[in-house]
């Protein structure tokens, strides 16, 4: 005789786990049950039938309604412990059909408010871990000033740390980074060459003349954003002979992350590139720079495609589904 498993799957229910109540492990194994499913077993078990919950009448009647299989309270079991109040939420998720848990639970489940900490974890190996978590600027302030790191990249972030750490090496000069804002009529100016007569404005309060502003970029010190009347950025294409190292950080003005929908590295990991290509009559202005970080840049060159709707929005193109917004939309 053939027994079916889908029947026999279906039979057990919140009712079935009665029959192992008050079972240790070891009676489960000997009665040929393997240990995933008596931990299973066991747990629910304990949870439906021999701890007297609050509620737990409730709970068993509405799994009975809805028939729920032994996975599906486990699954529930999982939801109900991330609450604050879980004979509630098993209340809740007994009575929803399985394909609605993770949505229903949600509702009922309050995330921690993220906090900004550091934590140091000892390892049995020896190899100890300090995590820092933090939204405020000096974590990368300090990070991008360590040894290696301040010219290198983040792959230094060890050695800069040990060696900081050792009294080596100081931190280097938090990098002071000049921002000038250059309205529309100015650059005019500059574009014609124009640069003795021009001061402008710095946003450390400081003034600058044409000349200086054209050196300043030239080094690589500063940035500037050329603005229209109502203060925003605009094309540079034409100043693309003066530019092509500041491309990048004019960028800066409207895309401080990856503008890949799914990506958040900052700004100081992203690569300029060109939405439509500089060989194919792209211009080197802001409408037509994408910023994203060397993987999905990487991923362009792939085949990944991003565009722009007539509205100047930039999407990413999928496969399957419809387009996402990119990151600065
Ligand atoms: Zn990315």
């Amino acid at each position: 005789m053939t027994t079916s498993l889908i029947d026999d799957y279906k039979r057990h229910n919140v009712d079935s786990l009665k029959s192992v109540r008050g079972m240790t492990r070891t009676q489960l194994w000997d009665a040929g049950i393997n240990d995933i499913d008596a931990s299973l077993f066991l747990r629910l078990a304990k949870v439906y039938w021999e701890s007297g919950h609050a509620r737990i009448d409730e709970a068993r009647a509405a799994a009975r309604a809805r028939n729920h299989g032994l996975r599906v309270l486990e699954k529930i079991e999982n939801l109900a412990q991330k609450s604050d109040r879980p004979n509630d939420l098993r209340v809740i998720l007994c009575g929803t059909f399985e394909g609605e848990l993770e949505k229903v639970a949600a509702k009922h489940i309050t995330k921690p408010k993220p906090v900004n900490e550091a934590s140091v974890a000892f390892g049995k190996d020896g190899r100890n871990r300090l995590i820092v978590r933090s939204d405020e600027g000096w974590l990368m302030d300090f990070i991008n000033s360590l040894p290696g790191v301040d010219d290198g990249g983040l792959e230094a972030v060890y050695e800069g740390l040990k060696q900081h750490a050792r009294g080596k090496m100081g931190l280097a000069a938090p990098r002071k980074m000049l921002h000038i804002i250059v309205p529309l009529p100015v650059m005019a100016q500059l574009i014609q060459g124009n640069t003795e007569d021009i001061k402008v404005r710095a946003l450390d309060g400081t003034w600058r003349t044409g000349e200086e502003i054209m050196a300043e970029l030239l080094e690589g010190i500063g940035l500037a954003t050329f603005v229209n009347a109502r203060n925003k950025p605009v094309k540079q294409y034409r100043l693309q002979r003066y530019f092509s190292a500041a491309q990048k950080e004019l960028a800066a003005a409207v895309q401080h992350v990856c503008q890949d929908p799914e990506c958040h590295r900052p700004f100081n990991l992203l690569q300029a590139d060109h939405l439509v290509a500089w060989s194919k009559g792209g211009e080197t202005n802001i409408d037509n720079i994408l910023m994203l970080c060397e993987y999905h840049n990487m991923k362009k060159r792939d085949g990944d495609v991003y565009y722009k709707d007539a509205e100047g929005r930039f999407w990413k193109r999928r496969k399957f589904g419809p387009d996402l917004p990119c990151t600065n939309n």
